[in-house]
C-alpha cells in the first residue's frame, strides 16, 4: 500500500503488514503506538533533489510519496503547508546568535500546524468510506479539523475542554461542526471522544493513535529541509503538547537522512509550559510520566497525558537534543518580541517555542555561534484574549490633531 512496507510498534518492535486495520499494536493496547515504515529504495527514485526542483505543488503533498494518503483526493483539498520560512530581521540580533529562521504554520488555511493531520485524516476517512470523522483537542486540532471535513464534505464530531479560546470556538462553529464542549480539561474530552468513536464507529482523528497523522505533520520539517537547500540549522525548536508535531519533526529528519538528501540531524528543542511540563520533568527524572494539570495561557500545549509519549522522547534523544520549560509571562514576552521584531504574530503556544530558545541560549544549551530554526505553529488570532495582555498599548485622543501630534512626540514617532 504506497511506499509503507508495513507498522512498527513503538514499544515491542513487532511489526505489521501495511495492509492491517488497527491503530495501535494488538500487543501492547493503546500505548503501542505505531510507527510508519518506508521502502526508502523506490522513495529515492520519486524524491530527490531534481525532482524537487521541478515539483510545481506548492503545498505538503510535493512529498505525497513520504505520506500514505491516496493522492487523488489533495488536489480537491484546501491548500495546505509550503508556509514559508523567513530569515529573521532583527529577532536574531536580539537573542544574540548568528541566524534564527521563522517558519509561520499560521497561515495555514485554519491558521495552525494542524492542518497538515486533518489533511491526513480527511484523505483517510474518504478512504474509507466513513462520513464522520471525530477527535479530541485542545483547540486547533478541532478547528483543523472541522474546516478540512467542511470543505470536503465531512460531517465532524469534536470534543472540547471549557477552556478553549474564543477564536478557536468561533472557528469551529463558523465551520458548521458539532462541537461537544466537555466540562472539564483535555483529558476529560479525550476519554468522552474516544467512547464516541467506539460507540458510533467515527473516524478517529486523536493525532497519536492515529499513525497517519504524525506522517502528515512531518512535512512540516520537510519543507524547512527543502527551503534551507538541505543544510539545516543546527537546531530546530517547535512547542510541545501531546508529542505529535515534534515527533512528525524527527521523522522527517529520519526520512531525509534515509533518502540521502541531508547528512547530519540538526538537534531538536522541545518547549513546553510550566504551568504543564510532563516531558521537561520526565527528561529530569529519567523516569515515565507523570499526569500534569493543565495550567498555562499557551492552551494548545496543555497536555497533562501526553497521548504521544515515546515517540516524543525518541525525537529528543535521537537528535541530541532538549525538553525545556518556559513560565506563561516569558511567553507573553516572546510574542511581544516576535509582533515587534518581526511582524508575526502567534498564539501563547505558537510562540512558546521561541521563549524557549531565548532560555535555551541565555543557559547555554544554544550556544551563539549556533543556528536556529524557530517552527512558529499557531496564528494570534486564535486567542486575542491572552494578546491582548501583552504588546503595545493604544492611545486614547480627542478628535484634536494638536493632542495627536503631542502623543507622537512623547512617543518618539516624530521629533518636536
Ligand atoms: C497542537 C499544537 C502544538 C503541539 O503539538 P502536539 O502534537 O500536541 O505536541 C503546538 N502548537 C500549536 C499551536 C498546536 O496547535
Ligand atoms: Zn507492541
Amino acid at each position: 500500500m504506497f511506499n509503507m512496507t508495513s507498522y512498527k510498534c513503538t514499544i515491542c518492535d513487532n511489526v505489521y503488514h501495511s495492509t492491517s486495520h488497527f491503530f495501535t499494536c494488538p500487543n501492547c493496547g493503546e500505548k503501542g503506538i505505531l510507527d510508519i515504515v518506508y521502502d526508502y529504495g523506490s522513495i529515492k527514485k520519486i524524491i530527490n533533489k531534481q525532482t524537487l526542483a521541478t515539483n510545481t505543488d506548492f503545498s505538503m503533498w510535493r512529498y505525497g510519496p513520504l505520506v500514505p494518503a491516496d493522492q487523488k483526493f489533495t488536489k480537491l483539498m484546501l491548500r495546505i503547508g509550503w508556509t514559508p520560512l523567513y530569515e529573521a530581521r532583527r529577532l536574531h540580533d536580539v537573542l544574540g546568535i548568528k541566524q534564527l529562521y521563522i517558519k509561520d504554520e499560521g497561515v495555514n488555511p485554519s491558521g495552525s500546524t494542524k492542518d497538515r493531520a486533518s489533511g491526513v485524516a480527511v484523505i483517510k476517512a474518504l478512504e474509507l468510506g466513513a462520513d464522520t470523522i471525530c477527535c479530541s483537542s485542545t483547540g486547533n486540532a478541532a478547528s483543523s479539523l472541522a474546516c478540512h471535513a467542511a470543505h470536503m464534505g465531512l460531517k465532524s464530531v469534536i470534543f472540547v475542554p471549557k477552556r478553549a479560546p474564543i477564536g478557536k470556538l468561533t472557528q469551529m462553529s463558523l465551520y458548521g461542526a458539532n462541537v461537544m464542549v466537555v466540562d472539564g480539561d483535555y483529558k476529560d474530552a479525550y476519554r468522552l471522544s474516544k467512547q464516541a468513536i467506539e460507540t458510533h464507529g467515527f473516524y478517529n482523528r486523536n493525532a497519536a493513535i492515529n499513525p497517519f497523522l504524525v506522517e502528515g505533520k512531518k512535512t512540516v520539517a520537510l519543507e524547512i529541509l527543502e527551503q534551507l537547500n538541505f543544510k539545516p540549522t543546527d537546531w530546530m525548536a517547535i512547542s510541545v503538547g501531546d508529542g505529535c508535531s515534534i515527533a512528525g519533526v524527527y521523522k522527517a529528519l529520519y526520512d531525509f537522512k534515509q533518502l540521502g538528501l541531508i547528512e547530519k540531524v540538526p538537534k531538536i528543542l522541545g518547549v513546553q509550559s510550566s504551568g504543564c511540563a510532563p516531558f521537561v520533568k520526565a527528561l529530569e527524572t529519567n523516569g515515565p510520566l507523570v499526569e500534569e494539570d493543565e495550567n498555562t495561557i499557551a492552551d494548545s500545549i496543555a497536555v497533562g497525558i501526553p497521548r504521544n509519549p515515546i515517540k516524543a522522547m525518541n525525537a529528543i534523544k535521537q537528535s541530541h537534543g532538549h525538553f525545556i520549560e518556559v513560565t506563561d509571562p516569558s511567553i507573553l514576552e516572546a510574542m511581544t518580541m516576535l509582533g515587534h521584531f518581526e511582524g508575526i504574530f502567534g498564539e501563547p503556544a505558537g510562540v512558546a517555542a521561541l521563549a524557549g530558545i531565548k532560555k535555551a541560549i541565555e543557559k547555554g544549551i544554544i550556544k551563539k555561534r549556533e543556528t536556529v530554526t524557530f517552527i512558529m505553529t499557531g496564528n494570534g488570532l486564535k486567542d486575542p484574549v491572552n494578546a491582548q495582555k501583552t504588546g503595545k498599548n493604544s492611545i486614547n485622543v480627542a478628535n484634536d490633531i494638536s493632542e495627536v501630534s503631542k502623543h507622537l512626540i512623547e512617543n518618539g514617532v516624530i521629533k518636536p
